[in-house]
């Protein structure tokens, strides 16, 4: 086997995930199959939501339970030799919460996070999707996750799925304006790099039948030409069946394609650069 093949994930959801039940154990049994090095556990942490809440009816995802889940890995790292399973997070960015720090704070022994937008306005998507056009979508979506990463650029280490909004709604919904957004993905972009923060390839858009993952092809053209570096690899599995999809493959030639020499994962909240070309 070539050193230079992608041997890792970094965005993977377990039972700590409101919205998956999957037992990680068996990410590791199959991630050993295929040789994998290491793997990165991401459950949702979407901090402005209060159990129970109003919040609850629209879909979004409690606190991951940090003591218990870091005491599972740590066990889960002793009984499986040859791979690291590493603790990450999925957090939801969400500038009108304040209390961000606080709470991170608490959490330092996390590996790595993903800073994701997924609705920040706490409006349900579909109500979104009848009451704006689908640039104004966008817009409204790119305009939130520029001062999102100004505001907690310590919170996170890459922002997560970056075209996020095209995976919803109807099908006028699911094309990027690229044209009309080029200048304030490009913001995005110069501020992330300048910080040292990254992007993620992330396996959705494969799932949906496209040929590309996230970023779409114009989105990381953007984020190469601009200088990226930084740049991480997960499947978002739920469970192991999305799990034993393998795209490895094609994500990797995806990254080589568009100028990508190496793939990150992280520990301690550091990059380590890994050679795929
Ligand atoms: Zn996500
Ligand atoms: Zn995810």
């Amino acid at each position: 086997m070539k050193n230079n093949k992608i041997l890792f994930d970094n965005h993977m959801h377990s039972h700590f995930s409101c919205d998956s039940e999957e037992d990680v154990e068996k990410y590791i049994k199959l991630a050993m199959e295929r040789g994998y090095k290491e793997i990165t556990i991401t459950d949702h942490n979407e901090l402005f939501i209060e159990p129970g809440g109003e919040e609850e009816k629209i879909g979004i995802y409690y606190p991951v339970k940090y003591e218990t889940q870091m005491n599972e890995i740590r066990v889960l790292n002793k009984k499986y030799e040859g791979i690291t399973i590493r603790h990450g997070m999925e957090l939801g960015l969400n500038v009108n919460r304040q209390d961000y720090f606080e709470i991170l704070d608490k959490m330092d022994n996390l590996d790595f996070i993903i800073g994701s937008i997924h609705n920040p306005w706490e409006i349900p998507f579909a109500k979104l999707h009848e009451e704006l056009t689908p640039l104004e979508f966008q817009e409204k979506y790119y305009t939130i996750m520029l001062q999102a990463i100004k505001e907690l650029t310590s919170a996170f280490d890459v922002i997560g799925h970056i075209d996020f909004p095209i995976r919803y709604g109807p099908d006028e919904f699911r094309h990027l304006h690229f044209p009309q957004l080029k200048d304030t993905i490009a913001e995005i972009f110069t501020f992330l790099i300048e910080n040292n923060k990254g992007i993620e390839i992330n396996r959705a858009l494969l799932d949906m039948g496209l040929d590309y993952p996230h970023p779409i092809p114009d989105v990381f053209k953007l984020y190469k030409d601009l200088g990226g570096e930084i740049i991480t690899y997960g499947s978002d599995s739920h469970s192991i069946k999305e799990f034993s999809l393998d795209f490895h493959k094609q994500v990797q030639d995806y990254a080589i394609a568009n100028g990508f020499k190496t793939i990150c994962t992280f520990a301690k909240r550091k990059p380590i650069f890994h050679n795929i070309a």
